[in-house]
């Protein structure tokens, strides 16, 4: 093991103990770590089911059914390249959207200024502006990686401009994305009007609906790391999954992915330079076989896999 890595599972079942994401160490000391893990335990930008701020416990407790040392996709020994810990949640503020971003972006930003990878766990997915103010700071504006049902590029819902439906526009008013980089994947279902995507395009995000992205397969996703070509945002809206693989989430749209299918986009973003990521708007209590949780665990498993693969082995 390189630094911080999981519990081993041979010496104490994985059911027993505190749930920490992966079994991993719990603490706020950021010396020799490379990822850390912080749930963003957020729901006040969603616009339909809330719920979403118990799922990073779920996600959590999702994540010890994973065997998480070695990736036989992506051919890795995770924690000989990886130091990771579980750096808790960062506060919020429930019903009080800006208040919250400032909590959450100066918990962020001390991850960003260590040198570590910050992965968040939703939280509906207005917490993404915090996340993106927080490393922009530091890396500058970031090629986003979007998988999603949704652009989430409107300009206001119910006449607010913070909410989960509109959060990716105000990054790109706020400076924190390159669009000619960025690749929003996923879209799908009913929209308020034809401009909704187009808008999207407008703006300058390569924009893959769903039904274009099944037919592409995963040379889109090697396609869109192409695009990004430097430092990188990758965010995992779950309902980019099909909800009958993922019904624990607050805007559901039915024809979407499977999860296998889901799970080799992911994958096929190899080479992407992650600088920040999360998975969001896990609803735990819409889904009593917590499978929706367990699948958020495995994408952030995958993306610190992701991670793994482009650090070199340890003591090499
Ligand atoms: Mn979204
Ligand atoms: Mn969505």
């Amino acid at each position: 093991m390189k630094g911080y890595g999981p519990a081993d599972p041979l010496q104490s079942p994985r059911f027993a103990g505190i749930s920490t994401f992966l079994r991993l160490p719990h603490t706020l000391h950021l010396d020799g770590v490379d990822v850390a893990f912080v749930g963003l335990p957020f729901d006040t930008g969603v616009t339909f089911r809330a719920g979403a701020r118990f799922g990073p416990k779920a996600i959590r407790e999702g994540s010890l059914a994973l065997r998480p040392d070695y990736n036989p996709a992506q051919r890795v020994a995770v924690f000989e390249r990886v130091s990771a810990v579980d750096y808790g949640d960062a506060s919020v503020v429930p019903g009080f959207t800006e208040r919250s971003y400032d909590k959450m972006t100066e918990v962020l930003s001390v991850v960003h200024e260590s040198g570590a990878v910050p992965i968040g766990f939703g939280g509906d997915h207005s917490v993404l502006l915090a996340e993106l103010r927080a490393a922009a700071a530091v890396h500058g504006p970031l090629a986003l990686v979007q998988f999603d049902s949704h652009s989430d590029t409107w300009d206001e819902y119910f006449g607010e401009k913070y909410t989960h439906g509109t959060v990716v526009r105000r990054a790109l008013e706020e400076g924190l994305l390159d669009p000619a980089r960025s690749t929003l994947m996923g879209m799908r279902g009913g929209l308020y009007g034809p401009g909704d995507l187009d808008d999207a395009r407008e703006m300058g995000f390569t924009v893959l609906p769903w039904d274009d992205l099944a037919q592409l397969g995963t040379g889109a996703a090697a396609a869109a790391v192409d695009r990004a070509g430097g430092k990188a945002f990758l965010t995992f809206d779950i309902d980019f999954v099909d909800p009958a693989y993922a019904p624990g989430t607050g805007t559901p749209e039915c024809g979407g992915p499977t999860s296998m299918q889901a799970l080799a986009l992911l994958r096929a973003c190899r080479g992407l330079e992650i600088v920040g990521a999360d998975v969001v708007e896990v609803l735990p209590d819409l889904d009593s076989s917590h499978l929706t949780a367990t699948l958020a665990a495995t994408v952030a498993w995958e993306i610190l896999s992701l991670i793994a693969v482009a650090m070199p082995e340890s003591g090499t």
